[in-house]
């Protein structure tokens, strides 16, 4: 999971940490959010109406879900156990409440919190993206303000001043990440993995 606020980069970083590899995948979430310009129902998210996401909520078509400055977002279930199950690295860009639920429900889950250098940076950044109000803008940073206050219990913090170096950040816990001992220790009796 990867976490941070709207601006961070988290998705930049991650898609050039995992570049050309076959063993990930992302998963797609579901909002209530509008598309920006250039978004792609299917590709960044499936946006969807509150009719619908409040169905999902109910049939508990949901691993998590949480509300964002007044959208609803979600994990949709199916894609992350389906991948799952074939042995995928499944990678899910969500924001604090929905990764506290996935925690709870897959305790293995690896947590990531990615920060830009600075909110004087965030802001500049969310307001050269040009797609939102000043005041949605000022709502994000509050929010992002909010999420810094809760994030101690992420496994691993990135600060994304350098978009390559915090790739290789990002590349350097997954490699720690599968070389745990505990899911290896088949190796010790001279087995393979
Ligand atoms: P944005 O509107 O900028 O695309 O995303 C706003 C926030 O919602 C970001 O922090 C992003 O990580 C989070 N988010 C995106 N998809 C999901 C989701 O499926 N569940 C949760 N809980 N948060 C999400």
């Amino acid at each position: 999971m990867i976490s941070g606020p709207s601006g961070a980069g988290k998705s930049t970083v991650v898609f050039k940490a995992i570049e050309g590899r076959t063993d990930f995948c992302f998963s797609t979430s579901v909002t209530t959010r509008k598309p920006r310009p250039g978004e792609v129902d299917g590709r960044e998210y499936f946006f969807i109406d509150r009719a619908r996401y409040d169905e999902m909520v109910r049939q508990d078509e949901l691993l998590e879900h949480a509300e964002y400055v007044s959208n609803g977002y979600g994990t949709p279930r199916a894609y992350v156990e389906q991948k799952l199950s074939e042995g995928m690295n499944v990678v899910l860009d969500i924001e604090i409440q929905g990764a506290r639920q996935v925690r709870e429900k897959m305790p293995d889950a690896v947590m990531i919190f990615v920060i830009p250098p600075s909110m004087e940076e965030l802001r500049r950044r969310l307001v050269s993206r040009g797609t939102e109000s000043l005041e949605v803008i000022e709502g994000r940073i509050r929010r992002a303000k909010q999420e810094y206050a809760e994030a101690d219990f992420y496994d691993y913090l990135i600060v994304n001043d350098d978009a390559d170096r915090a790739a290789a950040d990002f590349a350097a816990i997954v490699r720690a990440e599968h070389l745990r001992a505990k899911d290896r220790l088949q190796l010790l009796n001279g087995g393979h993995l």
